[in-house]
């Protein structure tokens, strides 16, 4: 008996800590009739890590949470091999603009105007996303692969605040994709993430108006993400409730919050301000910090470090003018 019950205690353990490190991942599915691309993804340790990062409060952390989900969703499903995507919202609600970069290989980071928003819930007792987001303003998509100097950017004006509708809203008008996007962050009382994931439903050539209607329905009376991620639903479970077993999974994925930023990049960076701004940043502050805006992580630079770029600079105007000659 005691042995049995000490295996189950370490089972559970265990279970709690597999768990722990495996409940983020995205599935990526497609109905047998390939009429329909389903995306299902579980992000809740992604969101948990921003909120931690940005010390996000409750409708700043599903704000913030949605958006992390929808460009995880959107950047897996439309990006190839190492391309990138920014998307941006910019709202005229109080959590001001909200960024998030993510690649196909299913990382992202993000940060936001004013990570510190809380608001009463709305009628539906749910945190009030479109208050804090904002009803009018834009939603933009701006994709980059490596070497291209011109980048596509797509953008459409915000139709909800709720942000599930504005990626539905931009896939219709900006790639001409008919689709439906569901988004849901649950937070705790004492401001963690319980729960975070989505959906993204695409809708392909071949498809039926019966087809969409009948899904249309399926979607109409589904239970939010949140709910069904709280119910202890995996994204196949999720998928399975829409689709049911007219699926084919195509891959299953990790997801995670991440950034990549380095003290070159940095470096990289400060030496697009002006010559006179660094010159000053040497002879006054004699160094320079930056902070990471995704990860918060400091970036020191001594005055050596900062003489180093101010040389670069002046070698690149040096060359610059070489080669205008
Ligand atoms: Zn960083």
């Amino acid at each position: 008996m005691d042995r049995w019950w000490v295996f189950r205690f370490s089972f559970g353990k265990f279970k709690e800590e597999f768990t722990m490190k495996t409940t983020d991942y995205l599935v990526k599915s497609m109905t047998k009739d390939g009429k329909f691309r389903a995306y299902a993804v579980n992000a809740t340790q992604v969101v948990e890590k921003a909120h931690e990062i940005h010390d996000t409060w409750s409708a700043s952390s599903a704000a913030l949470g949605r958006t992390l989900i929808g460009t995880l969703l959107l950047a897996t499903s439309s990006l190839q091999g190492e391309a990138g995507m920014t998307v941006k919202i910019q709202g005229n609600g109080p959590v001001g603009f909200i960024v998030a970069d993510g690649t196909a290989q299913g990382t992202v980071k993000g940060y936001m105007g004013n990570p510190h928003v809380s608001l009463p819930a709305n009628d539906k007792g749910k945190i009030d996303v479109a208050k804090a987001v904002g009803t009018k303003g834009t939603l933009s998509v701006t994709k980059m692969a490596p070497g291209d100097k011109t980048p596509y950017t797509g953008e459409v004006n915000l139709v909800s605040g709720e942000l599930g509708d504005d990626f539905t809203y931009y896939l219709a008008q900006s790639e001409q994709i008919p689709s439906a996007v569901g988004l849901s962050v649950f937070v705790n009382p004492d401001e963690s993430i319980d729960v975070a994931g989505g959906f993204m439903i695409q809708v392909m050539p071949g498809a039926s108006d019966e087809e969409i209607s009948k899904l249309e329905k399926t979607l109409k009376d589904l239970p939010l993400v949140s709910q069904m991620l709280r119910d202890g639903d995996t994204p196949e479970d999720i998928l399975k409730k829409i689709f049911g077993d007219d699926l084919k999974i195509l891959e299953t994925m990790p997801v995670r919050y991440e950034c990549d930023c380095s003290k070159e990049r940095f470096a990289h960076a400060l030496a697009s301000i002006s010559k006179d701004d660094m010159k000053k940043l040497i002879d006054e502050d004699h160094h320079a910090e930056t902070v990471c805006q995704f990860c918060g992580k400091k970036y020191e630079f001594n005055e050596d470090e900062l003489k180093k770029i101010y040389a670069e600079m002046t070698a690149n105007d040096d060359k610059k003018s070489t080669d205008e000659k």
